[in-house]
Order: C-alpha cells, then sequence, then structure tokens
C-alpha cells in the first residue's frame, strides 16, 4: 500500500488543474490516470475567454499551442441562420493537445503523474486500482470527469441523461474564427476548427433519442438538421468517441473529509454553453487552495463554495439548453439571438468566473 498527501484520480482539465496549482505550492501530489498516453475525448474544444485567462495563469498560452481563436457564434436551426459576435475572443483547441499540455506542466512543477492506472474503487480516502495495487491519501480529488467511481459515485438517478460523440472532419472554408451550433430536438453538434486545421465536431443528444441506435439516431439527426448533412457531404463519419450517461446541471453540494471533488465531479453545466473547461480548471484550483489553506474542514467548505459559485452559470446554461432542444422555444431562441446584446449577456452569465 502507497500512501500520497494529495492523491488526484483523473488527469483531464481539472485534475491537471489541481496537481499544477498544488506542486506548484510544494505540495508532492500524485496523478493517475487511467489513459496511458495522448488521446481524443468527447468535447467541443471551445475555450472561452473565461478558460483562456486561466490556462494563461497557469502558464499555458493556448495561442501557442495553435489554438484558433474565435470571435463569432453561427446558430443553425433548420435551414435558418443566425450569426452573431462573440463579446470576447474565444478559441478552438483539441482535447488531446490541451490535456497532454497540463499534465506536462504538472510534471515539471512537481507532480508524478502515473499514466495508463485505473482507479476501481475508493472507500473513504483510499483507492483501489484495477491492478490491486492500494493508493492512500490525506487529500482525496476525484477528477474522473464523466467516469462514475464505484464507492463515490454521483448521485444522479431519475435525471435525463444525454450522450456525447465526438469526431474529426475536414473543415468547411467559412467555418474559420467561428463556433457553429447545428440545434435539434435533444441535443445540438458543435464545429470549430482547431489547431490542426481539422474542423472537430460534436454531438450532445438526448440518451433517450438512442433508443433504437446510434446509426438511427444519426440518420434521424440528418434529416432534422440538413445544413449540418451538408457539413458532412451526407454522411455521418464511421468513427467516434463516446460517452453516455452525462447529467447536465448536475452539483456536487457536500463531500466528505478530505475528499474534493473536481471538474465534472463538482458541476456538469450543459455543454452547449462551452464552459465545462473553465469550470474544470476553476474547481481544480480552488480545491487545490482550500487543502493548502483549509484545515480539516477544507473539503467541505470547498464543495459548499464551489457549488454556490457554479449556481448561476449552470443555471442559465440549463435555461439555454432547454429552449435549444424543445422546437417552439428554438424558434423563440433564434429570433432571441439575433438581438446582439441578449445574446451576449447570455454568453457573459454562462462562464464560470
Ligand atoms: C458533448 C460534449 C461537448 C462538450 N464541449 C465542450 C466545449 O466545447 N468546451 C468546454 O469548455 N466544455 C465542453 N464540454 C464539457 C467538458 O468536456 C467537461 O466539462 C470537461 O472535460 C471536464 O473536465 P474534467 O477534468 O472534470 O473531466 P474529463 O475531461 O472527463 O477528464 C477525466 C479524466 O479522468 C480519467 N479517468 C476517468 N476515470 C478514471 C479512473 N477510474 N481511473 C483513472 N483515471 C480515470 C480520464 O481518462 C480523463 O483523463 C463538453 C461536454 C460534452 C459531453
Amino acid at each position: 500500500m502507497r500512501r500520497a498527501a494529495a492523491l488526484i484520480v483523473g488527469g483531464g482539465p481539472a485534475g491537471a488543474s489541481a496537481a499544477l496549482t498544488l506542486a506548484r505550492a510544494g505540495a508532492m501530489p500524485v496523478v493517475i490516470d487511467r489513459a496511458p498516453g495522448e488521446r481524443d475525448v468527447v468535447c467541443g474544444g471551445f475555450l472561452g475567454w473565461d478558460a483562456l485567462a486561466q490556462l494563461r495563469r497557469l502558464g499555458l498560452d493556448p495561442l501557442a499551442l495553435g489554438a484558433r481563436p474565435i470571435h463569432r457564434l453561427r446558430l443553425v436551426a433548420g435551414t435558418r441562420v443566425v450569426e452573431t459576435a462573440l463579446p470576447e475572443t474565444a478559441a478552438g483547441l483539441s482535447r488531446r493537445r490541451l490535456d497532454a499540455t497540463l499534465l506536462r506542466l504538472a510534471e515539471e512543477a512537481g507532480a508524478a503523474v502515473l499514466r495508463g492506472r485505473t482507479a476501481r474503487a475508493v472507500e473513504e480516502r483510499s483507492v483501489r486500482l484495477e491492478d490491486g495495487e492500494t493508493l492512500d491519501a490525506d487529500a482525496l480529488f476525484i477528477a474522473t470527469g464523466k467516469h462514475e467511481l464505484r464507492g463515490a459515485a454521483r448521485p444522479i438517478e431519475g435525471r435525463a441523461l444525454s450522450v456525447g460523440l465526438r469526431a474529426a472532419i475536414p473543415a468547411p472554408p467559412d467555418l474559420a474564427g467561428t463556433i457553429e451550433l447545428h440545434l435539434y430536438d435533444g441535443g445540438y453538434a458543435g464545429l470549430l476548427v482547431q489547431e490542426d486545421g481539422a474542423a472537430n465536431l460534436c454531438l450532445s443528444v438526448a440518451q433517450a433519442r438512442m433508443a433504437d441506435g446510434r446509426e438511427a439516431c444519426l440518420a434521424a439527426l440528418m434529416r432534422e438538421a440538413p445544413l449540418l448533412a451538408e457539413r458532412l457531404g451526407g454522411v455521418p463519419p464511421n468513427e467516434w468517441e463516446a460517452i453516455a450517461g452525462v447529467p447536465y446541471g448536475w452539483r456536487a453540494k457536500a463531500t466528505e473529509a478530505g475528499v474534493y471533488r473536481v471538474g465534472d465531479q463538482a458541476a456538469v453545466i450543459a455543454s452547449l454553453a462551452g464552459d465545462g473547461i473553465a469550470v474544470a480548471l476553476a474547481s481544480g484550483a480552488a480545491a487545490a487552495q482550500a487543502c493548502l489553506h483549509g484545515d480539516g474542514t477544507g473539503a467541505r467548505l470547498y464543495q459548499r463554495d464551489f457549488a454556490r459559485r457554479a449556481a448561476r452559470p449552470v443555471r442559465v446554461a440549463e435555461a439555454l439548453r432547454h429552449m435549444a432542444e424543445h422546437r417552439g422555444e428554438r424558434r423563440l431562441m433564434m429570433g432571441l439571438a439575433k438581438m446582439s446584446g441578449l445574446a451576449r449577456l447570455a454568453a457573459r452569465l454562462t462562464r464560470i468566473s
């Protein structure tokens, strides 16, 4: 059995942000991640201005990594298109590039990063790995994102869940500088150009729409979103990264002593708002600060305070998601989006900072 002062399970943006903050303060955190190396994950790759500011504070310049600046939002519903300027510059960057760079920075700051190690279960602050090893920690950070950990699963029963899909496609020329969102019943598809010049295509779909299988669902979406079908040349990609059971709107309001939930394990903002990465970075840093400066009650205070901090962006994002996912309200939303002041206000109200 090994012991760590701070053990972080999951090396996505939340876990890496916590690790970096702890390591730079002189703590020697241990991060475990089940991925053996760089990989694509289900994510739109949209970095809002709050995420960009946080990344810069962590010492990472997304533009130097090749992130493509984004200035405009294009909303598409059926054949109707509305375009509006974003209040501030955002950017498109693949999660492959972002996650690998954040973890490398954490390692350089002194964190031990154990790749290809999967946590199977947790009991208090003791984590059992797939290979049978047990890691004990004074402070445990649960940063497994969209994945549940046995013994610490989020209580999300009874929620309407969504499925996320992600693929890369050739970028259409008029996508440069734009985040394009195609709205349909139960979800949306997001498109942006990432650092390698390909377009990152990410779909969020109500899990109930997948009842007849992925192919049938995609075929129906192509009919409902003809301009998206056009982008895909009429044929959806064959290869997708996929994740099920996404509980939009969920927030952790309590925790146990010494256990910090960060990222999607702390709050799941509707992905349509494009602020999940910012929430992950902010929660990771806040939890690490609480751990460094708090007494034994640090974890509970952090969790309560972060739930409050995330309340407004999560609620506003839920309201927007509801409008976008239902046909009648979608029409109203498209009309409102034409009023650039309102669109900019909605974009601002869904930021965590
Ligand atoms: C369809 C969709 C589109 C999205 N688009 C955007 C967007 O454009 N912009 C944005 O800001 N947000 C977006 N989000 C939200 C964003 O992806 C998440 O909020 C963000 O990834 C959360 O970061 P995290 O670090 O908490 O978790 P994750 O990024 O999920 O990272 C979790 C890490 O934990 C590891 N892990 C999991 N289980 C274990 C285990 N048992 N043992 C060891 N390691 C484990 C994984 O390998 C992974 O590296 C989107 C979400 C969805 C569903």
